[in-house]
């Protein structure tokens, strides 16, 4: 578990942002946890993020915060998850910083872009994530970066009938090179969030060719995964955030890491049972 997440307490996630930072990259924080069932749950939820950009200023992080609207109480009530996303996206903008909302499952694509464009609407301190195996991603792209909101590029990580999302990887990718380009060109700044080596490749050759700075963009990897590729990249002399997860309710996010590559699986169970 310790390797995909950062430990249990504000503390071990903070130590994790300074290694980070200290090595030349830029940090989001996730307080893991989703679906909450309860009021209270949601409000504690806002509460640890709100209080987070306090600890970042203080600790003069050079960090955001990326966050779930379940966690927040969407499957409880919209109007409660969209009080809550307001209050904390005020801290953020008193600190000068950002928050993201991570894209989940289908279930929750359309609400989940349609409360992000309401608050973009106020401020610029919110973006939101578009995943490249949904068919409808190349029109969010489109529409999302014309209402000038900032987007992180994944390629998804949940499980999705063929009716919605592509089944091919082939298609997922050429999916993802053909949104990095409107995301590249439209002049606003976005996070380029992949471990492929081959989605990196297209997009620096595709900077290159439009004449895009380096500053203009981001690379955007997941603690743990692929540091060699995190350190090249910084060599190389790009900008590249790493997502830091921490918390006790850490077991859905790992479940998703050990499902997205079947040797982390084999590695997990091996070292299970050596004990
Ligand atoms: C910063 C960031 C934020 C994300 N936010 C979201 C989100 O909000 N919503 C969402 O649905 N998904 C999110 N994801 C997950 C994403 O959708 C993919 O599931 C995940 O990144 C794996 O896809 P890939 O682009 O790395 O490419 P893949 O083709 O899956 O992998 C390419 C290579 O990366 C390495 N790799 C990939 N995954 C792993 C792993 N788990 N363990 C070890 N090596 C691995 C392997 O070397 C693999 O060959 C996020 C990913 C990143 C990097």
């Amino acid at each position: 578990m310790r390797r995909f997440v950062a430990g249990e307490s504000i503390d071990d996630s903070v130590k994790a942002v300074r290694a980070v930072n200290q090595a030349g990259c830029l940090a989001s924080l996730d307080c893991l946890g989703e679906s909450v069932a309860t009021e209270p749950e949601a409000r504690a939820a806002a509460e640890v993020y709100a209080s987070m950009f306090d600890r970042i200023a203080s600790e003069q992080l050079d960090c955001n915060v990326s966050l779930k609207l379940t966690q927040l109480g969407l499957d409880i009530s919209q109007p409660l998850c969209e009080g809550l996303l307001e209050e904390i996206i005020a801290r953020a903008t008193a600190h000068h910083n950002f928050v993201r909302i991570d894209m989940e499952g289908s279930a929750y694509t359309e609400r989940t872009i349609n409360i992000c464009k309401r608050m973009q609407a106020k401020t610029d301190a919110i973006g939101t994530v578009l995943q490249s195996y949904l068919y409808r991603t190349e029109k969010d792209a489109r529409e999302l970066t014309a209402a000038g909101v900032r987007l992180r590029l994944v390629k998804g990580a949940y499980k999705e009938p063929p009716n919605i999302a592509f089944a091919q990887k082939s298609d997922v990718d050429a999916n993802y090179v053909k949104v990095m380009k409107i995301l590249l060109t439209s002049g606003l700044y976005h996070g380029i969030a992949t471990h492929d080596p081959r989605m990196h490749q297209a997009t620096k050759e595709f900077a290159t060719e439009k004449g895009i700075r380096n500053d203009q963009f981001e690379f955007q990897m997941l603690y743990g995964i692929r540091t060699d590729l995190q350190q090249q990249l910084i060599r190389e002399g790009y900008r590249l955030r790493v997502y830091i997860p921490y918390g006790t309710d850490w077991f859905p996010y790992f479940m998703r890491r050990l499902a997205e590559r079947p040797a982390n699986l084999k590695f997990f169970i091996s070292n299970l049972f050596r004990g």
